[in-house]
């Protein structure tokens, strides 16, 4: 009977230790953070905002039945998740770590502090004066170059057009302290934006200065603009006017990649040929025997067809689905952001492949085998032998 008590006084002592603990962390928390509360009964799920430095974030934190913090989760508001980019591991230690609640939300503060004050710029609230600035800049440069604004009023998107009627993008994010401090600016460019900037400087400037560099480009984009029209381009599969390299279609299986260099687009630019041997070979040999026919008045097209001495299939003569055979061991022709660009060199076959597929598919052969980084087998298809080099992403 004695005992029974005392284990009885133990349980009920527990749960009251247990009890009186969870009201002291509440009126802790309360104290703390009194914008964050319990939204249920059990006090599993807490909602509200967290205050750092004077700024509000949302957050919820759903705790399991036991209140266990290491399997808690966090739901945060998109301004919080950004500002904890890169602070994930410490939060989920901080989690690990911490006794209760309170004491999580000291730690989530304190790392919110210091989050804070690597990004100045989620911190510091412009003066008025910002704002008046802004509009007298942007009257000045005229509202029709605005394309967007974020709701802080701090990134810009400003359009312009190049002489030839090309869409160009310009972002810019401006300094609390602007135009002291000068904004960083960026744009789809195959050159870094470098922007000369001084306290007199305004959004004006920018403008200005992004257009006379779409004009520095022009000749580069006219260059590509006439490959991405006139041929049947393999890679990129949607080029942006910073890439620099198209993959070009000469026949199925068979394409050159080509590098042009932005400051002289009409320069002979590096080229590869891909394809089965047969077919590679003999261009190969025209590419280096006519060389000397390269001329840099002429565009890239146009000397690629003198040189080679063929016709590059375009949209108007051929569909693309003619050039975008897909792989013989994974049956797709896209594998990530690759396209299959290793060919069985057997004339008859040809069969292409992915060479992370064909890697991993030789590998897999007891009959195949390795030296250094290149596996010799057999096709999959034909039999006949064949090398893939290990691909490059792989250890
Ligand atoms: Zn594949
Ligand atoms: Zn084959």
């Amino acid at each position: 009977m004695l005992a029974w008590s005392a284990n009885h006084v133990v349980i009920l002592a527990q749960h009251h230790t247990a009890d009186f603990e969870l009201s002291r962390m509440e009126s802790l928390l309360v104290k703390e953070s009194p914008l964050l509360l319990p939204l249920n009964k059990e006090k599993t799920v807490y909602d509200g905002f967290i205050t750092v430095q004077e700024r509000d974030f949302r957050i919820r934190i759903l705790l399991p039945p036991d209140h266990q913090l290491k399997l808690a989760k966090l739901q945060c508001c998109w301004q919080l998740k950004q500002l904890l980019c890169g602070y994930g591991h410490i939060v989920k230690q901080r989690l690990h770590h911490s006794p209760d609640l309170v004491s999580f939300v000291l730690e989530l503060k304190t790392v919110l502090e210091v989050a804070l004050k690597c990004r100045p710029e989620c911190r510091s609230i412009p003066p008025p004066q910002y704002y008046s600035q802004l509009i007298i800049e942007m009257e000045d440069l005229g509202w029709d170059k605005l394309v967007s604004i974020d709701t802080e009023f701090c990134t810009l998107r400003l359009r312009a057009e190049d002489s030839s009627g090309r869409q160009h993008v310009v972002t810019v994010k401006l300094k609390p302290k602007h135009p002291v401090e000068a904004p960083w600016c960026s744009a789809d460019l195959p050159v870094p934006l470098a922007m000369t900037w001084t306290p007199q400087s305004s959004l004006g400037h920018v403008h200005t200065q992004f257009l006379l560099l779409l004009e520095s480009l022009a000749e580069f984009w006219a260059v590509l603009d006439e490959i991405d029209e006139k041929t049947w381009v393999l890679e990129p599969e949607k080029p942006s006017r910073a890439d620099t390299m198209r993959r070009i279609a000469i026949a199925n299986n068979v394409s050159i990649k080509v590098e042009v260099d932005t400051q002289h687009p009409k320069m002979l630019p590096e080229c590869c040929l891909l394809g089965a041997e047969h077919v590679v070979t003999p261009l190969r040999n025209k590419l280096n025997a006519n060389m000397h026919l390269w001329n840099p008045d002429c565009s890239i097209l146009q000397n690629l067809r003198d040189v080679l001495e063929i016709e590059f299939p375009s949209p108007a003569t051929h569909e693309k689905s003619s050039f975008s055979a897909e792989c013989g061991i994974c049956y797709a022709y896209r594998l990530e952001s690759a396209i299959p660009d290793q060919v069985c060199n057997d004339p008859r076959c040809g069969q292409p492949f992915h060479q992370a597929c064909l890697y991993e598919w030789l590998r897999g052969l007891p009959s195949s085998r390795q030296s250094f980084n290149i596996v010799f087998g057999e096709c999959p298809y034909c039999s006949k032998p064949i090398t893939v080099k290990m691909s490059t992403q792989k250890p």
